[in-house]
């Protein structure tokens, strides 16, 4: 499941830095997760970073956004392919 930030966000700004898919965002009121990016951080860490540092636990799951381990794991390859091809050449 792709997670969400609920309205007992205090905008504390400690999240945004720490997805390592770049999910998280401010939005109109509070910070948000776009769905397509969060991976749970599958593919990056064991648990979910914005979880592990929210000072207020406003972070559940998105009910929307119901996916196996198997679909998050997918994810984090487009994600991973989307970023390699945005990166200029070495060569
Ligand atoms: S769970 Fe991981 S990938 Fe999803 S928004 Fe939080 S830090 Fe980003
Ligand atoms: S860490 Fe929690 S309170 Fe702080 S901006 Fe992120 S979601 Fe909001």
């Amino acid at each position: 499941m792709a997670l969400m930030i609920t309205d007992e966000c205090i905008n504390c700004d400690v999240c945004e830095p720490e997805c390592p898919n770049d999910a998280i965002s401010m939005g109109e009121l509070y910070y948000e997760i776009d769905p397509l990016r969060c991976t749970e951080c599958v593919g990056h860490f064991d648990t979910p970073q914005c979880v592990e540092i929210c000072p207020v636990a406003c972070i559940p799951v998105n009910p929307a956004h119901v996916e196996s381990h198997e679909t998050l794991w997918q994810k984090f390859e487009r994600l991973h392919r989307e970023r390699e091809a945005a990166q200029p050449s070495s060569a």
